[in-house]
């Protein structure tokens, strides 16, 4: 009993969210003037209509509260209480005497979609399309009116609900698909088109799960273009971006699809990824320096690339990104190894010891 009475006070004073605080303001400025105007009838005798106006003002109530009481929103719940309201507005304004008030429903329901296209998914914004469509129709057609007229109000006010519903969802769909642009752009290397270092703040809490998963060590290689200044001094500045970007392609080529590659900066990429044994790692980061010599085609020049390589079983509960930034200064001494022992080769650190040459 104590329990529940907790959870029921937590959910109360728990943050709203903008959704759900939407949906409470909707039925409250539906419910508490409909209240306002059942008194008003049942003073001047219409009863059927203050019998009508309380019972659609309790459904609001009851979902106001409810909402007040959820704090939260799932797709389900916003969709089911936006067709209930819109429901309501329709048996309002087919049922109630007042013409005034069954207009109100009219254009409150033209009203009901465009905002759902901010609240739900496509399915519920269809659901709330359709219900408005259909109360507009049946409002229309019952008001006292001739035939043509009635079915004149009835074209105009789909129209009504149809126009702007459509677009707002363009707008929609055209703003999250420039935001999904611009969430890939944000981690993307514009010119070899790896993911940048922010990638990695990104993508290490899943690669070292994948890992975790397949019971093998992290590993994090370094790979820097050799004497790659004097690419640039001989062949100019546009010949280097190619062959850069032509190593990363290769780098691409050579690593698994589920692999993170990153350009670390200036002519330094970064190979994240998990293999079985250290023979494995080896292995890899060899066939990517080989293949590194036949990237260059008949006009860019020969490169090759140092490797470092560390290698290390970390958590993917505390900080990932931390922990492979941590692996990568690892590997970035043992690049320096590398250029140290005379480049073109790989070098792969183990743990607690200086980088030990792999060839
Ligand atoms: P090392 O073998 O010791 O790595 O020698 P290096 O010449 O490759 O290294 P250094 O650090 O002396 O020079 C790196 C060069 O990479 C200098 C810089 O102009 C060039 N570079 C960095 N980013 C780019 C880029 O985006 N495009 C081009 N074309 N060159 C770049
Ligand atoms: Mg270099
Ligand atoms: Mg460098």
């Amino acid at each position: 009993m104590v329990t529940a009475w907790r959870s029921v006070v937590a959910r109360a004073t728990a943050r709203m969210e903008w959704g759900a605080a939407t949906i409470l303001v909707i039925c409250l400025t539906a419910a508490l003037p409909l209240y306002a105007l059942s008194a008003y009838r049942w003073s001047v005798g219409a009863l059927g209509d203050a019998r009508l106006g309380v019972a659609g003002a309790t459904v609001w109530t009851a979902m106001a509260g409810y909402v007040a009481l959820r704090r939260r929103l799932g797709p389900w719940d916003s969709g089911t209480l936006v067709a209930l309201a819109s429901t309501v507005m329709v048996v309002l304004g087919v049922g109630l005497d007042d013409l005034n008030v069954r207009w109100m429903c009219a254009t409150a329901l033209v009203v009901v979609p465009v905002a759902s296209a901010m609240l739900l998914r496509a399915r519920g914004v269809a659901i709330t399309t359709a219900v408005a469509v259909v109360g507009v129709v049946a409002i229309s057609l019952n008001l006292p009116a001739p035939p043509v007229l009635r079915a004149y109000a009835a074209l105009m006010m789909v129209a009504m609900v149809v126009a702007p519903i459509s677009v707002v969802t363009v707008l929609v769909r055209r703003m999250q698909a420039a935001r999904d642009l611009a969430r890939t752009l944000a981690v993307t290397d514009p010119l070899t088109g790896l993911a940048n270092r922010r990638g990695i703040e990104e993508r290490a809490g899943a690669l070292l799960r994948a890992a975790a998963a397949a019971g093998q060590p992290v590993t994090v290689m370094a790979i820097d273009l050799d004497h790659f200044k004097s690419v640039n001094d001989t062949h100019g500045h546009a010949v280097g971006d190619r062959v850069l970007t032509a190593v990363a392609q290769t780098l691409t080529r050579v690593a698994r699809a589920e692999d993170l590659l990153v350009r670390l900066g200036g002519e330094e990429l970064g190979w994240i990824s998990h293999f079985p044994t250290a023979a494995d790692v080896v292995a890899a980061a060899e066939r990517l320096r080989t293949a590194v010599h036949e990237t260059t085609g008949p006009d860019l020049p020969a490169v090759s690339v140092s490797v470092g390589v560390a290698t290390a079983h970390l958590a993917a509960d505390s900080d990932p990104a931390a922990a492979v930034l941590g692996l990568l200064s690892t590997a970035d001494r043992a690049l320096y190894a590398a250029k140290r022992a005379g480049r073109d080769r790989v070098v792969h650190a183990r743990p607690g010891r200086e980088p030990a040459l792999a060839r």
